[in-house]
């Protein structure tokens, strides 16, 4: 179980008040993306019954003005619900909702509402079956948010290279909290496909996927909201900063693997190529779309040291972890497969890169 925060006042033992039952009602917990386009929000409402379908779920609203999301006078923010899923901390059939934001028309999408876009380019290009499987990298840090999660107060832990997959209270910190964030997303239903310490001590990994159009976003979003609730079970907090610490230590990102249906079947690998030359004209663009901040944040990640490639260039190769997209080498040896774009930073939204990805693979060749 969760350590319990000094202060909760229940002397280390589990909340009794969470075993009542509910008298049939449904607790639904509405997440939504703020204005920062990289934190997340959320709130609860009672629902008289379990819902079967998205559409049994009523909208709902928020203070705008509170969100970074709109004005004091006209504060008011819709949310319409998109997708749910099954919540692992209230459990039973209390529910987690993804919901998009709406304009107070009641239509438009809001200017902060990637989603929306996102979702009608999947429609146009899902004829060629697009899968995506993005591996999420982040960093937990100490309560207080100043160093990373056991790291010295002063100073720094040894050099990089025993931490990557390591074992032993000296190469991993946190390792419950990704048991936990592990198991909430199978329980959740997250197409959660893995995970991994990463090089960078408290930094690590997990892997959503293979998720088809629209879902991949859906399914990373609501990951990484699971994942910074687990984390205050445990008085840590997740930061999803592509470069947390300066010098020589890795950055994070959010590898984004990617493949059509004509890429997984004999003959793919051509076609992987073919979709390069189309990437490689757009560099610049699929780089102001990788971070939430027009490719600043990604600044500082993409040196072309630390396993990144540069900020100003596109590479690609066969099994190159310092090309901007890698082909990997099993891939190449069957001849069909799917290809790894190592650009979006951490704190990237998936539907904008998701977005940018469908544009340029397939879109741009039929508009
Ligand atoms: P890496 O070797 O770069 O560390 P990982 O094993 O961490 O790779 O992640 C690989 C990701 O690729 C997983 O999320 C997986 O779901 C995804 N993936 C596997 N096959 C496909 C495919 N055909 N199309 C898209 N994504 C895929
Ligand atoms: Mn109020
Ligand atoms: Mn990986
Ligand atoms: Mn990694
Ligand atoms: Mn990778």
């Amino acid at each position: 179980m969760a350590n319990l925060k000094i202060g909760d006042g229940l002397d280390g033992k589990k909340n009794p008040f969470l075993d009542l039952d509910q008298g049939g009602n449904v607790m639904a917990f509405y997440i939504w993306i703020d204005g920062t386009g990289e934190n997340m929000r959320g709130k609860t409402r009672t629902l008289p019954r379990k819902p079967t379908l998205v559409s049994d779920l009523p909208e709902w609203n928020f203070d705008g003005s509170s969100t970074g999301q709109s004005t004091g006078e006209n504060s008011d923010v819709l949310l319409k619900p998109v997708a749910f899923y099954r919540d692992p901390f209230r459990r039973g059939d209390n529910i987690l909702v993804l919901c998009e934001t709406l304009c107070p028309d009641g239509v438009t999408p809001h200017p902060t509402n990637k989603r929306h876009a996102c979702r009608e380019r999947m429609d146009k290009a899902s004829y060629q079956r697009p899968w995506f499987g993005i591996e999420q990298e982040y960093t937990m840090f100490a309560s207080n948010g100043k160093h990373p999660y056991c790291w010295p107060e002063h100073g720094y832990p040894g050099p990089q290279g025993p931490y990557y997959c390591g074992v032993g209270t000296n190469r991993v910190h946190g390792r419950k909290i990704v048991e936990a964030h592990y198991r909430a997303c199978l329980h959740a239903g997250i197409k959660i496909a893995g995970s991994n310490a990463e090089v960078m001590p408290s930094q690590w990994e997990y892997q959503v996927g293979p998720c088809e159009g629209i879902e991949m976003g859906d399914m990373l979003w609501v990951s990484r909201w699971i994942l910074s609730r687990v984390a205050e079970d445990f008085n840590v907090v997740i930061s999803f900063d592509p470069k947390p610490i300066e010098g020589d230590w890795n950055g994070a990102g959010c590898h984004t693997n990617i493949s059509t249906e004509a890429m997984r079947h004999a003959g793919g690998l051509v076609v992987i190529k073919e979709a390069m030359a189309n990437f490689e004209k757009k560099h610049d663009e699929h780089i102001q779309a990788y971070d939430p901040n027009m490719g600043e944040d990604n600044k500082r990640r993409l040196t072309g040291a630390h396993e990144t490639a540069s900020f100003h260039k596109f590479t690609y190769g066969v099994a190159n972890r310092g090309a901007s997209v890698r082909i990997p080498r099993h891939v190449e040896l069957e001849g069909c497969g799917y290809f790894e774009d190592r650009r979006p930073s951490s704190n990237a939204d998936p539907y904008t890169v998701t977005s940018m990805i469908i544009q340029t693979m397939i879109l741009d060749g039929i508009e």
